[in-house]
């Protein structure tokens, strides 16, 4: 499947109930927010893919998990931010137009898409209930999550991880990035709390600090076909969405 455009979201947008609305114009298209809109009393379930231009496979689970109707569910006030870096995936860098990388800009913020997308969650900051970042990972074997919660973590941690066994490999490497991984779970909640990250402040990070609630950031490895990576990234969203939204 070709890399999917800020107008096929547009598109699919409208079609599955959605609206999309432009936070900021980038030469490569607009950075667009999905969301329903009139569910502003219904919790807030943040979705975003693309922060990083060369993983292309979480941005076409998106707009796949748009196409099936996923997302007209009425249960949650959806924010979904499908492509945070358009100037990267059009290039298929990781970092955006300007050579920054996105996911480090959280704190002493320089890009204008992340200045536009943290001016975004100010509305609905304090009714997110869980946040999910879906990325790729090019030295990975197998797919694996990050998992920030107050509790919860390990519980849907490893839901997600038994419903996506079918479909592909499952991380086994013990570290990560420096992080202790238990069969592709990683719970670095002391990572949370560090003042000092060298360079600079993740989205998780930022998403979690600002109001804490179920963060899961989801890796899938590079190494597999896009299709089988995009299908992990949808067999995890469905498996912890469905989690949540059978609690009363
Ligand atoms: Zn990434």
């Amino acid at each position: 499947m070709s890399i999917p455009s800020c107008e096929d979201f547009s598109r699919v947008a409208k079609s599955s109930g959605l609206r999309s609305e432009t936070i900021f114009e980038t030469p490569a298209g607009p950075l667009l927010k999905l969301a329903n809109g009139s569910s502003c009393h219904k919790p807030a379930v943040l979705i975003s893919a693309g922060i990083h231009g060369d993983e292309p496979a979480p941005v076409i689970a998106l707009l796949n998990l748009l196409n099936d109707g996923f997302f007209s569910s009425e249960n949650f006030d959806w924010q979904i931010y499908p492509i945070l870096n358009p100037t990267g995936l059009r290039k298929g860098t990781r970092e955006n137009a300007e050579g920054i990388d996105l996911n480090r800009d959280f704190l002493d913020t320089q890009s204008p898409e992340i200045l536009a997308y943290k001016t975004s969650l100010e509305v609905v900051k304090d009714s997110i209930v869980m946040s999910l970042n879906l990325h790729e990972d090019w030295e990975a074997k197998g797919f694996y999550l990050y998992a920030l919660s107050p509790d919860n973590a390990r519980e849907y941690g490893e839901a997600i991880l038994n419903s996506i066994g079918a479909i592909g490999p499952i991380e086994n490497s013990e570290n990560v990035d420096g992080h202790p991984s238990n069969n592709g779970l990683i719970l670095p909640l002391e990572f949370v709390n560090d003042d000092s990250l060298s360079d600079g402040w993740p989205e998780a990070i930022h998403l979690y600090r600002t109001s804490p609630h179920i963060h899961f950031t989801m890796e899938s490895p590079s190494c597999l076909p896009t299709d089988t990576r995009a299908d992990l990234h949808i067999q995890a969203v469905k498996t912890v969405i469905n989690l949540i939204g059978s609690i009363d």
